[in-house]
Formats: C-alpha cells, sequence, structure tokens
C-alpha cells in the first residue's frame, strides 16, 4: 500500500490548509475526508431526509454515488459529474453534518471510500477519525489542536471569504457543538490516536507545522503535482 499521512484534530485547528500545503510541497495527494461527509449531508438534505433521524440518514447512504478524479495535488470528488464546492461548506451544512456522520452506516461508506484512495497514489488524509480508525497501522499520523478562540477567529475568517456572515461567538458556538458531538459519539469519536505525533498549531505558522509533517513522514519535497 502506498504511504498514508494522517492529520487529526477539531474544526479550525488548520487541518485542511497544513494538508493541502503537505500535498502541494511533496508528491502525495490531498484527500479531505469532511468533505465526504458534508457530501452526504447536503444529498440528504436535498433528499428531504430527516438528519435527527438516524434510522432515515442509514437508509438513504447507500443511494449515495461520488467520484473520485485527481486534480493536480489533490483527490477531488464529483457528484453527477460536478464538484459540489461551497454549498457544502453552508452555515446549514455545519448544523447538520455532525448528527450525519455520527450514523455508523455513514461513518462505514466513508471509511470503505477513504481506505479504497491508496489506489490513486501516496496520500495525506485529514478528518477526525484517520490515526485512530481509518488508518490505525500508518506511521504517520498526526494529531493537530488549537486553542478554540484561535479556531473560531481562523473559521470566521474563512468563512467570510465565502461569504458567510457571522458573529465571533457564532461560530465558535457552531465550532464547539461540533466538538461536542464529533468527540463523544459512541462510533469513531474525535480523540488523540494512540502514538500520534501532537501538534499545538496555536502559535505556529502554517509553513512551521508543514515542515515538521514532512520531516517526521520523510515525505520528498517535489513539484510534480501542479497546484490546483
Ligand atoms: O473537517 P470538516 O469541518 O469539513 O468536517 C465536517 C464534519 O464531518 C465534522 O464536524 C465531523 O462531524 C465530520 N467528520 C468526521 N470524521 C472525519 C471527518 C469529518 O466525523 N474523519
Amino acid at each position: 500500500m502506498g504511504k498514508v499521512i494522517c492529520i487529526d484534530g477539531p474544526s479550525g485547528s488548520g487541518k485542511s490548509t497544513t494538508a493541502r500545503a503537505v500535498a502541494e510541497s511533496s508528491d502525495v495527494l490531498f484527500v479531505d475526508s469532511g468533505a465526504l461527509y458534508r457530501i452526504v449531508t447536503w444529498l440528504a438534505l436535498r433528499a428531504g431526509i430527516d438528519t435527527s433521524d438516524p434510522a432515515a440518514v442509514a437508509a438513504f447512504v447507500p443511494d449515495v454515488k461520488v467520484d473520485f478524479v485527481v486534480k493536480g495535488s489533490r483527490v477531488a470528488y464529483e457528484v453527477d459529474g460536478a464538484e459540489p464546492g461551497d454549498a457544502i461548506r453552508t452555515p446549514e451544512i455545519n448544523a447538520h453534518v455532525s448528527p450525519v456522520s455520527a450514523v455508523p452506516e455513514v461513518r462505514a461508506v466513508v471509511t470503505a471510500w477513504l481506505r479504497a484512495m491508496p489506489r490513486l497514489g501516496d496520500i495525506v488524509v485529514e478528518g477526525r477519525d484517520i490515526g485512530s480508525v481509518v488508518y490505525p497501522d500508518s506511521p504517520y499520523r498526526f494529531y493537530l489542536d488549537c486553542d478554540p478562540d484561535e479556531r473560531a477567529r481562523r473559521r470566521q475568517k474563512e468563512d467570510e471569504g465565502k461569504g458567510f456572515v457571522q458573529t465571533a461567538e457564532q461560530v465558535k458556538a457552531s465550532l464547539l457543538a461540533r466538538d461536542r458531538i464529533d468527540s463523544t459519539r459512541k462510533t469513531a469519536p474525535l480523540k488523540v490516536p494512540e502514538g500520534a505525533i501532537v501538534i499545538d498549531t496555536t502559535r505556529l505558522s502554517v509553513a512551521q507545522v508543514v515542515a515538521r509533517i514532512l520531516e517526521a513522514s520523510g515525505a520528498t519535497q517535489s513539484s510534480s503535482h501542479a497546484a490546483k
């Protein structure tokens, strides 16, 4: 099997930015596992499924079809031939994604998708249970942590760029609510994977975190993937 670099941590800890940068500066492909849970949530809402009903969500998930396509340094997800883009990053999806991703049948489907990804090449995967459940045997497992106020600040800035205007308090409340559901759910809760390298990113730059991960995982610097 190819190399799998796992990056877990709570919302706003810098996982996406870091994993993307790792992929762009080495020969690995960026895999965003949260986006897969978001796509399931988006499609469930579009189909009129009550996301607070685990049985309804479980019955719906086998109908979800996603295509995996390598684009530059990332694995892109297409639904009916197109990427959903920011439609899966709205405050509405933020409010529904944690209950949906707590459903064991949803986790089984997404985990199977993620375990098939190394077919496409070496990967860096970011999420909540990557080093603990999806790839517990990978030697390259990292957990990013960060102060909640700093996480809310980062997320608010990111959301503003997407046109979603919310107060810092609203962003922090949404983020902490997701943390709570993600870390207390029965199946694959968010936690520090045993043996993972923990990095507190509160006072570190992205470049510093990336350098640590590249060094510890022996990823070779390369520009063979065009950034996209
Ligand atoms: O990382 P992102 O904020 O896009 O993740 C959205 C949600 O998807 C998380 O709050 C969590 O509920 C779920 N998730 C998960 N397991 C993962 C990745 C994301 O449960 N590996």
